[in-house]
């Protein structure tokens, strides 16, 4: 007997949607569970990303952008605005809308891709079947040839912070704030962490950051962290490294607020807030996706274990995105779902796990592709480095966003681009060209040699890989050739 579908994707987040919008490209009778419903109970599309998480945060970065700007960038340019206000619900509101049309827009995709769409909740059973919960708890079991899971994260909770409604909040609720906080505490430096601290900063907040570990930002370029620290120190967020958060009492009652105790180098310490936001990282989120013996295997901190090509331990049946592990990031995962679609059809699809580019929207955006200074240092590659500053860049001059620099490095022998560094206006669509000039092994000598359009942002890539070789033309250079 034939199997129902030949691909099912449990999660409709970008892991899920996007396996099952190529995997139904590729000829494959699709289906894709998803079990997120709103408020009003209709069926949600996107996952995490869409609804709270890439997309509302930029939402409100972008929002609380164009406020600090009004409020203090304006001015230099001849621009008066008087007193500029907030109407916090109104921009709360907007980030709705541009939820509902993202979000909305897969549910047509999935139509004009002929993808099955399935709202409940999925179970792997054993022998490649799905078990489909409904949400009046009415249940049918689904065969397939081959079955994808993309069941995503969810945030991690810490037991000296237990979420508490509307004052200790995970970075779902600190996307809905109804007024600014005044004083505004965020456990954890993190991408999301500072994302979000920077969006309530700006609306007014005093926010202080609490991270427990004395490096700031240890994943990225460390000349670029200490740049970022400097900028968004100065922009306000008062962020504490070596700080440990152990406790926490809420006061409840009319203006409610908490106290959290932390321990740093001097001993412990006790602050208050108006409002908390817990940002302490995200956990691959396995629960009821599972039956007992479906035969997949997930490693100590809970992720499928997959192989280089996302199959799990099962044949037949894969594992994209958060859920398994690599950067908790949409694009990665959207990249693995179009590789195990492909895999599926036979094709010898892979994936460049060396080469995907991450990205801080803090203002300057922070971005990053390949290596660091501090990983060619330890596995002992010899390198070179060209840095550029924004200050030297006529566009971002002209534009008053002439904060931080591109930094590339270069194998110092071949000249190959191991690694590009970014802190600046656009850090993230600039650190994409380079990406892809890596992907095809570019040489620093190549960028350098490519023609740049003048005047724009990108220049700073172009003088960055020039300065690699002692040739930047805007800028004095270390080394001369
Ligand atoms: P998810 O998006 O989590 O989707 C999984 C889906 O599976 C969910 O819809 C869930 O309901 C569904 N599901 C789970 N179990 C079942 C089941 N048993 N049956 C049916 N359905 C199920 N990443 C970036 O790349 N850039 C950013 O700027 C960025 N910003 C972020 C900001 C915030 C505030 C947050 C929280 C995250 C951000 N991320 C960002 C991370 C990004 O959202 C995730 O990496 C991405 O959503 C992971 O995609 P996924 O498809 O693996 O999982
Ligand atoms: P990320 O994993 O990038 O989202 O970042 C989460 C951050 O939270 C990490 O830098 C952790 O060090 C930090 N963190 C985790 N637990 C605590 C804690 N109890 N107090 C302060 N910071 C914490």
């Amino acid at each position: 007997m034939s199997a129902d579908y030949d691909v099912i994707v449990i999660g409709a987040g970008p892991a899920g949607y996007v396996a099952a919008i190529r995997a139904s490209q590729l000829g494959f009778k699709t289906a894709c569970i998803e079990k997120w419903l709103d408020e009003k109970n209709k069926p949600v599309l996107g996952g995490t990303c869409l609804n709270v998480g890439c997309i509302p945060s930029k939402a409100l970065l972008d929002s609380s952008h164009k406020f600090a700007e009004a409020q203090h960038g304006f001015e230099t340019h001849g621009i008066g605005t008087g007193t500029v206000k907030i109407d916090v619900p109104k921009m709360i509101e907007r980030k709705r809308k541009v939820v509902e049309q993202m979000a909305g827009g897969i549910g047509g995709l999935f139509k004009a891709n002929n993808v099955t769409p399935i709202s409940g909740t999925g179970k792997l059973l054993k022998d490649k079947k799905v078990e489909v919960t409904d949400h009046e708890g009415k249940s049918q079991t689904l065969s397939a040839e081959h079955v994808i899971l993309a069941a995503g994260s969810v945030p991690i909770e810490i037991p000296p912070t237990p979420l508490e409604d509307g004052v200790i909040v995970d970075s779902t609720g600190a996307l809905e704030f109804q007024v600014v906080p005044k004083r505004l505490g965020v456990i954890g430096a993190g991408v999301i962490g500072l994302e979000l601290g920077s969006v309530w900063s700006r609306l007014g907040s005093e926010v202080v950051v609490l991270e427990a570990t004395d490096k700031f930002l240890p994943m990225v370029d460390q000349q670029i962290a200490k740049e970022a620290q400097k900028i968004l120190t100065k922009q306000g967020l008062d962020i504490r490294l070596g700080a440990k958060v152990t406790g926490s009492k809420v006061k409840k009652g009319k203006s409610p607020s908490v106290t959290v105790e932390y321990t740093d180098k001097e001993g412990e310490q006790k602050i208050v807030f108006d409002k908390l936001i817990v940002c302490v990282g995200r956990k691959p989120y396995t629960e009821d996706l599972l039956a007992d013996d479906c035969g997949i295997e997930k490693d100590e901190r809970g992720f499928i274990k997959v192989d280089d090509y996302c199959a799990t331990s099962v044949a037949g049946v894969y594992a994209v995105g958060d859920v398994v592990r690599g950067p908790m990031l949409a694009h990665k995962g959207s990249e693995e779902g179009v590789m195990v679609a492909e895999r599926i059809a036979g094709q010898k699809a892979a994936m460049n796990y060396d080469l995907i580019p991450s990205v801080i929207y803090t203002h300057p955006e922070i971005a990053s592709v390949g290596k660091t200074e501090e990983q060619l240092k330890e596995a002992g590659v010899e390198y070179k480095v060209g840095t550029f500053p924004f200050l030297a860049v006529g566009r971002a001059v002209a534009a008053n966003d002439a904060d931080g620099m591109v930094k590339m490095l270069a194998d110092a022998k071949t000249d190959r681009v191991l690694g590009c560094h970014i802190i600046g206006p656009s850090a993230a669509d600039l650190a994409q060209t380079v990406t892809v000039a890596m992907e095809f092994s570019t040489s620093a000598e190549d960028i350098g040699m490519t023609v740049f359009s003048h005047p724009a942002l990108s220049e700073a890539i172009h003088e960055a890989a020039l300065a690699v070789n002692g040739h930047a033309i805007h800028m004095p250079n270390r080394k001369k050739r």
